[in-house]
């Protein structure tokens, strides 16, 4: 390779490595595609789960922690151990989810984005732009209690205030046999910081702001998610108005219909369950899960970023076998440009938004003239002749960016 000169990174970038495939992955991508061409100072942090185990986890929390020092992150996906990789890794215990670590440290929201490329055609035709989820990750559905009633009786919702006085009642059902019962909760703070962080992905990615909820049918706890987030957003009306966003508040099924005959190029911020639902419809409708970046955003303005799948473990155990395998890695290459172009944006350093830049269009070059992984073959129009290994997309992708940076002349595809 010709040298062209690195570029220097100001600030360092906080790397979390992780498991199985995607480790496999990650190491390529630093080698081929980062390090060639960055001067960067990476604060290293292995959450492979081995290294979770014989630190008690504490390197979780130290991760989170730089990432609250240093501002931007880039993670690969991580193992989240249950009883049978408890046997397979010798592990000490159950440790929780990484991603559930640091997203109560940082206290983030995360978003999930479709990367487009040309001859990928959505399922749904209006669709010419991402649709961003942003779910709201704390409370209603997933941190209820319910109750099967086997006979007749009253439920009623009974609030004892800490401080003392008489508890307050409100009636839910006379039951006159069996039934089904179910309490939730959110807190106002959660839902507020979930609002500056959809307002804070908004204003970095300048996309308008949809939130949906049933605010007509649940006249309090719906409609104090609205006036919750609208608070919000009329605190930070200047900075939205002069970025051009607007902020959009529709009935939750008026969302759903208005979404299948739009364009896409918005965030669509979701309560928990409807997050659950919709991301699942918008990363099915928009291909592939490998094709699916997600980043976490904090109220304070903390990003880290991440590929939405997980460690690939079926096509892992075919590596371990010294079988060929082929694994997209196009989400976890777009998990370092995303960081990569934050940090260039943070520290007002245009070449390497730049540099970011030239990486996804390299990856989405290949894609577009039918340089795909095995996962894409049928879903891209017209037909490749065959598939890319792992490693071979990768370097395939690494000729096209040399080219595109001019470090070599090369005999990549798109210059012959
Ligand atoms: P997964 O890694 O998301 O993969 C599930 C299946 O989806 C794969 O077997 C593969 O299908 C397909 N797939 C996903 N990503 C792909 C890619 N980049 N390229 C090609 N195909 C891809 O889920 P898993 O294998 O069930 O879970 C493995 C581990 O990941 C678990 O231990 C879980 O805890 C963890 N996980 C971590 C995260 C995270 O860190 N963010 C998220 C989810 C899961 P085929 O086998 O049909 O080819
Ligand atoms: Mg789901």
């Amino acid at each position: 390779m010709a040298s062209i000169e690195k570029i220097k990174v100001k600030t360092p970038l906080v790397e979390m490595d992780g498991d199985e495939m995607t480790r496999i992955i990650w190491k390529m991508i630093k080698d081929k595609l980062v390090l060639p061409y960055l001067d960067i100072d990476l604060k290293y942090y292995d959450l492979g789960v081995q290294y979770r185990d014989k630190t008690d986890d504490k390197v979780t929390v130290e991760s989170a922690e730089a990432i609250k020092k240093y501002g931007v992150g880039v993670k690969c996906a991580t193992i989240t151990p249950d009883t049978q990789r408890i046997t397979e890794y010798k592990l000490k215990k159950a440790w929780p989810s990484p991603n559930g670590t640091i997203r109560s440290i940082l206290d983030g929201t995360v978003f999930r984005k479709p990367i487009l490329v040309k001859n990928l055609a959505p399922a749904v035709r209006s669709w010419i732009k991402p649709i961003t989820i942003g779910r709201h990750a704390y409370g209603d559905l997933y941190k209820s209690a319910d109750y099967v009633v086997k006979e007749a009786g009253t439920a009623e919702i009974v609030f004892t205030p800490a401080k003392g006085g008489a508890p307050t009642r409100v009636p839910i059902h006379e039951f006159k046999g069996a039934g089904i019962l179910m309490g939730m909760h959110n807190t106002e703070k959660s839902i507020a910081s979930f609002a500056r962080a959809c307002i804070n992905y908004a204003l970095s990615e300048k996309v308008n702001i949809w939130f949906g909820s049933k605010d007509t049918i649940s006249k309090r706890y719906h409609a104090f998610f609205k006036e919750v987030f609208q608070a919000e957003i009329d605190k930070h009306q200047d900075e939205l108005t002069k970025a051009g966003v607007e902020y959009r508040y529709l009935l939750i099924d008026d969302a759903v219909a208005q979404i299948m005959k739009h364009e896409g190029g918005i965030l669509w911020a979701c309560k928990n369950y409807d997050g659950d639902v919709m991301s699942d419809m918008v990363a099915a409708g928009f291909g592939s899960l490998g094709m699916m970046t997600s980043v976490l955003v904090s109220p304070e303005g903390y990003f880290e970023y991440e590929a939405a799948h997980g460690t690939v473990r079926r096509h892992y155990y075919e590596h371990l076998k010294g079988n060929a395998t082929s694994t997209n890695s196009v989400a976890s290459i777009f998990a370092w440009t995303g960081a990569l172009h934050k940090r260039g944006e943070l520290d007002k350093t245009p070449a390497l938004c730049k540099f970011a830049s030239a990486l996804e269009r390299s990856v989405i070059g290949c894609i577009e003239e039918g340089i795909v992984t095995k996962d894409l073959v049928k879903l891209v129009s017209p037909s490749p002749k065959g598939h890319e290994t792992t490693e071979g997309f990768i370097d395939k992708v690494a000729a096209r960016l040399a080219c595109e940076l001019g470090a070599k002349k090369s005999s990549c595809s798109c210059c012959g």
